[in-house]
């Protein structure tokens, strides 16, 4: 039987920030991952300003996330026939004080397990340890219930348990076991990697298409000085009838390039030939865009939820990952505020379900690609003007309003103080 102060169920992006904020503000914790090895799995993805303000608070460097990645500098939609939609400069381009970073997921990751490792020391994060459920006990504490690889079972006792155990969480599953299944709107993402030339101003991020067929690419590395390429991140995407559910077993497998290039037989221009691009991948994985209906809350007692298993969402707005980073931080403050007691987990519920909520839903609607749906929906996605199709000042409401919704508002997040003030301990450092 283990006891520690805060118990975190899984070792992703989210349970790994949490085990870093937990540190840095004095609070010790075990992380049970299920996975036997941390492998840097993955493709992009983009860590927002509002993120990447909170790794710099954490200690993480620039030069540490240059090697996982690249500052974004700009984000862009194009139509069909290769006119520009709409783009708008990214990160500190566009004011914030903070890049945007596009990096490759798993060396992230992997960024992040160094650093646990190196402030928490090895026996932090307990590989090949599944959490199958909790029991909330008479005392206020919390048990979790672990699933160890060699087949054995443990138990682990805390003033808390942190549900960090991403989208099939088993932690969300006990505390609303009527939860629907998990929720398909028919489009299927196959992504990967290509080392190639950054296109526009070199660390662009493009969606090309219409709303039920599109692509996404932007690199995730540096050039390398001697070729002058980078690793390009991509995403193509088809819509297709749902009514019968997701056939294929799994969420997310390898696939051939044959089986899906031909969604993109003609998407070749002189600027870009999508063809070519998916064909020069190393390899591709298939996974259906998937989210979870909301739920009223977050919060069980001396459980919470955090990161994708509170709010998987659709990656339409690129705010998953930063989100669970965001989460970890809001929970950080709250427990500065009210120490590692229930309090706290109900303040960090009360700031953040409701409102993220709304997001899981917005982004279901399309997220920033809606501005693709209204070129189909007005001139069926092929243009000579974009402004004859969509003045300037509605594109540019649509995308503030996306904007604010997701805590990117520029004016906001650069004059907002720090989550969690310098050097700011938990009220007494444990539980109470
Ligand atoms: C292998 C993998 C690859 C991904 N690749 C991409 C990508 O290419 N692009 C993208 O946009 N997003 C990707 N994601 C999702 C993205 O990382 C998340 O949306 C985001 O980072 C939120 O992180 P999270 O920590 O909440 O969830 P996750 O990143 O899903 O992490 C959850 C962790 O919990 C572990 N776990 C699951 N169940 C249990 C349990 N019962 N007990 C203990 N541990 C458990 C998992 O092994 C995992 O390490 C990937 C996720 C994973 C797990």
């Amino acid at each position: 039987m283990t006891k520690s102060v805060v118990i975190i169920a899984g070792g992703g992006i989210g349970g790994l920030a949490t085990a870093l904020t937990l540190h840095q503000i004095g609070v010790p914790c075990t992380v049970f991952e299920s996975v036997r090895e941390l492998r840097p799995l993955g493709v992009g993805i983009n860590l927002q300003p509002n993120a990447v303000r909170e790794l710099y608070d954490l200690g993480f460097t620039e030069q540490e996330l240059d090697r996982v990645g690249l500052p974004a500098k700009e984000w862009a939609l194009v139509g069909l026939n290769g006119n520009d939609i709409y783009s708008e400069p990214r990160g500190q381009l566009a004011g914030y004080k903070w890049s945007q970073y596009a990096v490759h997921r798993g060396l992230f990751h992997m960024l992040l397990h160094e650093k646990v490792m190196e402030r928490c020391g090895p026996d932090v994060v307990r590989l090949g340890s599944r959490v199958s459920g909790y029991a909330k006990n008479s005392d206020g504490s919390v048990s979790a219930f672990i699933e160890h690889a060699d087949g054995s079972t443990s138990e682990a006792t805390g003033a808390v348990l942190i549900g960090a155990d991403g989208i099939h969480s088993a932690v969300r599953a006990q505390m609303h076991p009527d939860q629907p299944p998990i929720h398909w709107g028919g489009a299927v993402m196959w992504r990967g990697t290509t080392w190639g030339k950054p296109i526009r101003t070199g660390a662009s991020f493009v969606g090309l298409g219409t709303h039920r067929h599109r692509m996404v690419f932007y690199p995730i590395s540096q050039p390398d000085p001697k070729t002058g390429l980078s690793m390009i991140n991509w995403i193509a995407e088809v819509t297709m009838d749902n009514s019968e559910g997701w056939k294929q077993s799994g969420w997310f497998r390898q696939v051939s390039i044959d089986d899906f290039v031909h969604h993109f037989d003609n998407w070749i221009w002189d600027w870009l030939d999508v063809p070519a691009l998916l064909r020069q991948a190393d390899c591709a994985f298939e996974n259906p865009m998937i989210d979870r209906d909301p739920v009223p809350t977050w919060r069980d007692g001396p459980v919470l939820l955090l990161g994708d298993a509170a709010h998987a969402m659709y990656p339409t707005g690129s705010n998953g990952g930063s989100q669970a980073i965001v989460d970890a931080r809001i929970l950080g403050a709250t427990m500065v505020e009210h120490g590692v007691t229930q309090d706290a987990l109900a303040a960090y519920d009360a700031k953040l379900c409701g409102p993220i909520s709304q997001l899981i839903l917005r982004n279901r609607g399309a997220g920033p690609f809606g501005l693709l749906n209204m070129v189909d929906e007005r001139c069926g996605g092929t243009f000579d003007n974009i402004d004859d199709v969509i003045p300037p000042n509605e594109r540019a409401e649509f995308m503030a309003g996306y904007r604010a919704a997701a805590g990117f508002a520029i004016e906001q997040l650069n004059k907002a103080p720090r989550t969690i003030p310098s050097g700011a301990r938990a009220s007494d450092g444990r539980a109470h």
